[in-house]
């Protein structure tokens, strides 16, 4: 509303009745200063927030204003960084590191503890901001906090057991070691759909394995940054540490600076394909350290012998969770030609049963909150149109909603080849396209065809065809599911996948090796110098 009388009265003399007008509409018009949206305040929020942390808070960039996509209402506004200010958090962050790297593991292990104790304190405020800021639902919202907390779990158990090896060496009396050592300031950008979670995976990992952290949070989402980082930096300032995790909040401009400087040795990026192949090409070209956690294009297969319950419940949280907007979403369903018009139908019914649960993302009743922007919704209508063109069919919605915010129709699209333009990119909306398929061996073979390789799943009860697609001719994505969805992934395993999607893994298993470099150390025991593979190599 300020935004648009500013836009009118631009190059206009303003009358001081004008100007008093809008500073009446300032003091009303932001949530954080309304009543029911005293949970911002409890996170130490303010209507204006400085957007970088390098031990204190400051931020000299372009001011943004966060806005709620459930009502397009501003919430409050965030001070970016500049690049200058990123050099110094570089700076800072390259020092931080030095002393945080002589801190024995476990007992970095006991700060992320804190942390997660800290993150449990405010999950529910914290919580409530993902969902309002990125427009997931409450219960979304909370369960990203949740994700955090249980990778911080995660990591404290890491740092008391995360380990080389002693390797068998061919020569006697020499052992061969292999260490792990933290590789020193991890640059982190992330996605507006993850914005706590993601940064969590990687700084609660990072930190553990002896590394400090800085983040630069999707420009969209700047309010869960810096309230995540007053959560982290409260624990440090507990713990009389120095800056081991920074924020440098802002755009182009600051994510491109932090992924060419040479002081940052591992850079994390969560976001679309286009932008990371750059990012990727980048940080390779300063022979830096690049984990890339792209988009993807994830299939659902419906084998003949499916159990078709279980496979609509997971095609409606597949398509719809989170509004169609994770990377995990269910994009394609590849259905047996024998099942596929019954399963069209039936999950055209669940669809029209939600139709009543679109709502403002913090109602109650909510199962489908708005998607995040104005681009969200023109890339909805621009494929659907371009779907039709193409020859699909839209079986359900369709429509964008007529009210404020951002609001779509979750939509089914069937008719369309395999291999068409749009079912072959990933739009981030609410769309998923049915496609028939004569077998699963077809459906494989669609499912490995797209460019992405991130997550995967088939519906079966046939054991030789589950085999068959967790093997070697099955399914190339990093995500691979049997009768379950292709979202909604536990923190336990590694996270990432294949081809477009960048190859990183975050999260579980290993991945922590990513966040460290590795030393091959032989030592020599024998008191007499001996060369491997027999060479002799000596004078009198
Ligand atoms: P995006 O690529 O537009 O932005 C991601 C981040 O990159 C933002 O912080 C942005 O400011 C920054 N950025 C933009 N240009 C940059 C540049 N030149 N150099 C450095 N940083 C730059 O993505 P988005 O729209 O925020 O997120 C949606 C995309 O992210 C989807 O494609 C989705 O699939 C993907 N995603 C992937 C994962 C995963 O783990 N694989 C998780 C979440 C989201």
């Amino acid at each position: 509303m300020i935004a648009h009388l500013r836009h009118l009265t631009r190059g206009l003399p303003v009358q001081r009745g004008q100007l008093k007008q809008l500073q009446q509409l300032r003091s009303v018009s932001y949530l954080i200063d309304q009543p029911e949206y005293s949970f911002l305040k409890d996170l130490g929020l303010e209507r204006d927030n400085p957007g970088v942390f390098s031990g204190h808070w400051q931020g000299r960039g372009k001011s943004i204003t966060s806005y709620d996509p459930g009502s397009g209402q501003a919430i409050a506004t965030v001070r970016q960084g500049n690049v200058q200010e990123l050099q110094q958090c570089i700076g800072l962050g390259v020092e931080a590191y030095k002393q945080w790297r002589q801190v024995p593991a476990p007992v970095r292990g006991e700060i992320v503890r804190q942390i997660g104790d800290e993150l449990r304190k405010y999950k529910e405020p914290l919580g409530k901001l993902v969902s309002l800021e990125v427009g997931k639902i409450y219960s979304e919202g909370q369960g990203e906090v949740q994700e955090f907390i249980d990778i911080c779990d995660y990591a404290v158990g890491l740092s008391r057991i995360y380990a080389g090896q002693l390797i068998n060496s061919e020569r006697a009396e020499h052992t061969i070691l292999e260490a792990w050592r933290p590789l020193g300031l991890v640059g982190v950008i992330s996605a507006y759909n993850f914005p706590n979670a993601v940064f969590g995976w990687n700084a609660a990992i990072a930190l553990a394995t002896g590394n400090s952290v800085l983040w630069k949070g999707a420009p969209s989402t700047p309010l869960v940054s810096v309230a995540t980082t007053r959560i982290v930096a409260e624990v440090l300032r507990r713990n009389n540490l120095p800056a081991v995790v920074g924020l440098c909040q802002g755009g182009t401009d600051v994510g491109a600076t932090l992924v060419a400087d040479k002081r940052v040795n591992l850079l994390s990026f969560t976001g679309s394909c286009q932008t990371g192949r750059d990012v990727g090409v980048e940080v390779q070209r300063r022979f830096g350290k690049v984990i890339l956690e792209l988009g993807g294009n994830n299939a659902l297969i419906v084998d003949a012998s499916a159990n078709m319950k279980m496979a609509l419940d997971a095609a409606l949280f597949g398509c719809i969770g989170t509004t169609g907007q994770r990377c995990t979403t269910t994009r394609r369903i590849i259905v047996h030609e024998q099942l596929h018009d019954s399963f069209v139908d039936a999950l055209t019914k669940k669809y029209a049963q939600l139709l009543p649960r679109i709502g403002h993302q913090l109602e109650a009743q909510t199962l489908v909150g708005p998607v995040h922007t104005q681009q969200n919704v023109d890339n909805y209508k621009a494929t659907i149109e371009e779907a039709k063109l193409l020859g699909g069919t839209v079986a359900f919605g369709g429509s964008v909603l007529s009210r404020p915010g951002y609001y779509v129709e979750p939509t089914i699209i069937t008719g369309l080849p395999h291999d068409a333009s749009v079912v072959h990119r990933e739009t981030f909306a609410p769309i998923v396209y049915v496609l028939k398929a004569r077998n699963v061996d077809e459906a494989i073979a669609w499912n490995n065809e797209v460019e992405q390789g991130l997550s995967s799943a088939i519906f079966t009860e046939n054991i030789g065809q589950a085999f068959k697609w967790i093997g070697a001719q099955g399914s190339d994505c990093g995500i691979v599911n049997i009768n379950t969805t292709t979202n909604g992934a536990e923190i336990g395993g590694a996270f990432g996948g294949e081809k477009a999607t960048g190859g990183g893994r975050e999260s579980g298993s290993d991945a922590w090796k990513q966040y460290c470099k590795r030393a091959t150390i032989t030592v020599n025991h024998s008191g007499e110098l001996a060369c491997a593979q027999g060479v002799v190599f000596s004078v009198e």
